[in-house]
């Protein structure tokens, strides 16, 4: 009903190897508190601690998971709350395990640790599993890069990009991976299916840059690497594994849930990658269409304000003239080859800047890449990772200017803007 005053207050009691799952009730200002008051608990690989009062926004989808059993009190309503005693986290931590023998021998002989791509179809739980597995090698002293390649979800920067960062403790339980530094490339739309000789090649170049960065760093790399995938996994989006996997030389495959998906990369990959398979936790919550929209919606707000209840970050809203914004699309639409002009494939437009018109509708409610790319005419261009993120919140064309709203102040860097398909309205 939503109305109610009355605080909702529900206790659990956890054996070992047992979770409770929860979602926040869906309702804007909705909070869920957890307290854990007896034993040991973790949620997604992060360790409780013991009385601290946990804050969750609407709709987030939790689980706390006890090796040895607890105690847990939910402040707040609720969609739904139960204690599961079935998961697969025994599973889970077994694939841990044999990562982290693969780093320790990696670490003796002074090469480069596991690189691990976690693959299956979506709402699986991919980003869970690498957020576990990342965790837990934190927790032993790893320093693993955490890449995303999810670009429907992008829990690196925004959704749109794919991103890398390195892991030196473990998630937040509220709010994930502290975003230092994160490095992440420009592709602009939610699927790799919009542009996949683009998204290919962000690929290839995010690889290239991860090896360098291991290279340079001895804990990075006997740490190795974990990496998020997209949920397209027919087809071409088949053929986006592979290329993953090559360009990053991934010395494991998990796959989960899909045994067509995992036959088929056994089938395919080399004798030197592990393809290894893992059913899903049955907490995963499969998300609709609009559902998984708001998901974007949330991430890309969090990216501006902050995570919700705190919210800590102030965004600033200033107008920018549109005479000095450089914005840019990546790709031409898609062409027939036999109306390519001469020596060119079909490819090589898909990947080229193209000046972008500044007209009300394909602007505002847009969200623009801040690229540290200066130069149009450079071919390197789409391949420079992004300063930052604005959202075009109005265009005023007689005035020729448009409001963005910005995690940094005014002015813009003198830097190109790629322009995003991706829209959001800013309504704080
Ligand atoms: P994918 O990356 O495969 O799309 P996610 O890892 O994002 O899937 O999981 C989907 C949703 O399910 C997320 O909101 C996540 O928090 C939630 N989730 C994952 N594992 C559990 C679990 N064991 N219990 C409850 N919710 C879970």
């Amino acid at each position: 009903d939503g109305a109610g005053s009355d605080e909702q207050i529900q206790e659990f009691k956890l054996g070992p190897d047992e979770e409770l799952r929860f979602e926040v009730e869906g309702i804007k200002g909705q909070v869920t508190t957890v307290i854990m008051q007896e034993g040991m608990a973790e949620v997604f690989g992060t360790e409780m601690v013991r009385g601290r009062e946990y804050q969750f926004g609407p709709g987030t989808k939790m689980a706390i998971f006890t090796y040895h059993g607890c105690a847990v009190v939910l402040k707040g309503k609720t969609e739904f709350a139960y204690v599961a005693k079935e998961t697969p986290m025994i599973m889970y931590l077994n694939a841990h395990a044999a990562l982290e023998t693969m780093r320790r021998a990696a670490e003796a002989d002074g090469k480069r640790g596991p690189i691990v791509a976690v693959v299956g179809p979506q709402d699986v739980g991919k980003s869970t599993l690498c957020r576990l597995l990342t965790n837990y090698a934190v927790r032993l002293g790893r320093r693993p890069i955490y890449v995303d390649l999810d670009v429907g979800q992008g829990s690196i920067a925004v959704p749109g990009t794919v991103g890398a960062m390195l892991i030196e403790r473990p998630a937040s339980i509220e709010s994930g991976f502290i975003q230092q530094a994160p490095l992440a490339y420009f592709f602009g739309h939610t699927s790799p299916q919009a542009n996949i000789p683009l998204y290919n090649l962000l690929v290839s170049k995010l690889a290239e840059t991860v090896h360098e960065r291991m290279e340079s760093n001895r804990k990075a790399k006997a740490s190795g690497a974990i990496i998020n995938t997209c949920g397209w996994v027919k087809a071409e989006g088949y053929r986006c594994i592979t290329h993953i996997a090559q360009a990053f030389e991934v010395d494991v495959i998990m796959v989960l849930d899909q045994e067509r998906l995992y036959n088929e990369l056994s089938r395919d990959m080399p004798p030197f990658v592990k393809v290894v398979f893992l059913p899903k936790s049955g907490g995963v919550v499969e998300r609709s269409g609009s559902q998984r929209h708001e998901g974007r919606d949330t991430r890309i707000r969090e990216y501006f304000y902050g995570k919700p209840p705190s919210q800590t970050f102030h965004p600033h809203s200033f107008q920018v003239k549109l005479s000095d914004a450089k914005i840019f699309k990546i790709g031409a639409p898609a062409v027939p080859q036999s109306c390519m002009p001469l020596g060119m494939k079909g490819d090589e437009t898909r990947t080229k800047l193209v000046s972008v018109t500044a007209t009300a509708p394909a602007l505002v409610h847009r969200l623009l890449a801040v690229s540290f790319a200066t130069d149009e005419t450079q071919d390197e261009a789409t391949k420079t990772n992004v300063a930052g993120f604005v959202c075009v919140t109005d265009v005023d064309l007689e005035k020729g200017r448009m409001t963005v709203l910005s995690p940094q102040p005014s002015p813009l860097p003198k830097t190109l803007l790629f322009l995003s398909e991706i829209q959001f309205m800013d309504n704080q």
